[in-house]
């Protein structure tokens, strides 16, 4: 029995008798317009074949593979918020890019929803025109610096860095943890609270600015493809111009940070089909007792479970894309989303790597690397527990923060 390792089936062949999709089992994509629907399959087809067979060496030595970032773009994950696509479409995207890799998946997701939406809708005429070309063709590549270091679930109200208005412009100070593509960003989306009036604002900052500073998070037991990093300003001067018109509030980018819960909401969605990929094609190949692991009742239980949480996640996550369309989405649809399809991945993920025995704690096998990347899928753009208050709040009337 040859081992498994990333990019390869144990069983080839196997996947390749079930027509795609083949792990939606409600046919949620079959609510898409033929063209979408065709788009849909040639994007699976490129991120099977080009992205996930690659991507595991560079999970292992935490690098980004920059080479995919035109190859990327080829296929419009650039502008996915200009591409004029259905809600559902661009959620399905979110799903296929986490299927073959959860990091990827977290930069185009932050690329299209934190960074190219945000400036396009709420920044000003120079800055769209300065930065959105470079970004649409993934030639340029901004972050979202949010999250500080002593301040993550209480950001909003407890965001530390400074911004001073001078004749010069803005002196931002402070520090941000945790920010994706922090370290090879061209610019950083960066929010800082105005001394004068101690309302949140945000500022583009671009990387090259003396005094901006990023280093990356070492050793992430997920998403290891993907850099964080701290990223210190220490009295960074930008232009008056810099500072994006539609951010002079915390309410707007409230609304962006709606936008970016749902995409994590796909997100878990997408990696429960990659889970459901690797434990079925293990199933389908390693044999005990003279027979095949898919042969027994209790493995059978386990991987009927992993595609009955998928399917409850993509049914779940399509309902909320007709919301989206409607315009009757709000923060606890999202919070209520990202908190119920993260937690059934974390489901899901234990039990495929329960599902390949010893061989699903080796992190030559893929199934390692998807359950560490759902650990982070369940922690970011607001944790489990925050997201579960923001639903518990509208249900009630009552709120449990503090
Ligand atoms: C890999 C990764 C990538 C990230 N990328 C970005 C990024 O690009 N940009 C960015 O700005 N941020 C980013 N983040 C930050 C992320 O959003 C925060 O980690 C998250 O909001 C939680 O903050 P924290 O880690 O400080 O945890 P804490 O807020 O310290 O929470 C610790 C624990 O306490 C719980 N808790 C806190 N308050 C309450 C409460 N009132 N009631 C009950 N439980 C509570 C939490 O649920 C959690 O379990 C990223 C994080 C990670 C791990």
């Amino acid at each position: 029995m040859p081992p498994v390792v990333r990019g390869e089936t144990i069983n080839p062949g196997a996947r390749e008798q079930i027509p795609f999709p083949d792990a939606d089992l409600l046919h949620v994509a079959e609510r898409l317009q033929p063209a979408e629907r065709e788009r849909l399959e040639n994007l699976h087809h490129f991120l099977q074949t080009e992205v996930r067979p690659v991507v595991g060496p560079f999970w292992d030595r935490e690098e980004f593979p920059f080479e995919l970032l035109p190859k990327l773009a080829e296929h419009g994950l650039g502008e996915l918020e200009f591409s004029g696509a259905s809600r559902l479409f661009k959620g399905l995207a979110y799903a296929e890019v986490t299927r073959a890799d959860v990091s990827l998946s977290a930069l185009v997701g932050i690329h299209n929803e934190l960074v190219l939406d945000l400036l396009n809708q709420l920044g000003s005429e120079e800055q769209k025109q300065t930065w959105l070309p470079g970004l649409r063709r993934f030639e340029k590549v901004g972050c979202f610096a949010l999250t500080e270091p002593d301040h993550g679930s209480d950001i909003a109200g407890g965001l530390a860095t400074s911004a001073r208005r001078t004749d010069e412009g803005w002196v931002l100070t402070g520090r941000k943890r945790w920010i994706g593509g922090g370290t090879f960003c061209d610019f950083a989306i960066v929010f800082a609270r105005d001394a004068a009036d101690s309302s949140v604002k945000g500022f583009i900052v671009e990387s090259d600015r003396e005094g901006f500073q990023a280093a990356k998070i070492e050793n992430k037991m997920g998403l290891r493809i993907m850099q964080n990093a701290d990223i210190t300003l220490d009295e960074v001067l930008v232009p008056h111009e810099n500072l994006i018109p539609g951010c002079a509030s915390f309410a707007a980018t409230n609304e962006m940070l709606r936008n970016s819960r749902a995409w994590v909401g796909w997100q878990g969605a997408g990696i429960q089909l990659a889970i459901l990929d690797c434990a079925r094609d293990y199933a389908l190949g390693r044999e005990q007792f003279g027979k095949k692991l898919a042969k027994f009742q209790l493995v059978q239980e386990q991987l009927a479970r992993i595609v009955g949480n998928a399917s409850a996640s993509l049914a779940m996550m399509a309902q909320l894309a007709w919301l989206q369309e409607e315009g009757r989405f709000d923060m606890p649809h999202a919070a209520m989303v990202k908190a119920t399809t993260t937690r059934l991945a974390r489901e899901s993920a234990a039990a495929g790597r329960g599902l390949l025995g010893g061989n699903g704690i080796l992190t030559s096998h893929e199934m390692s690397k998807l359950f560490n990347d759902t650990e982070i899928l369940f922690t970011y753009e607001g944790t489990y527990e925050i997201n579960s208050l923001i639903v518990g709040r509208a249900i009630t009337g009552v709120s449990a923060f503090v």
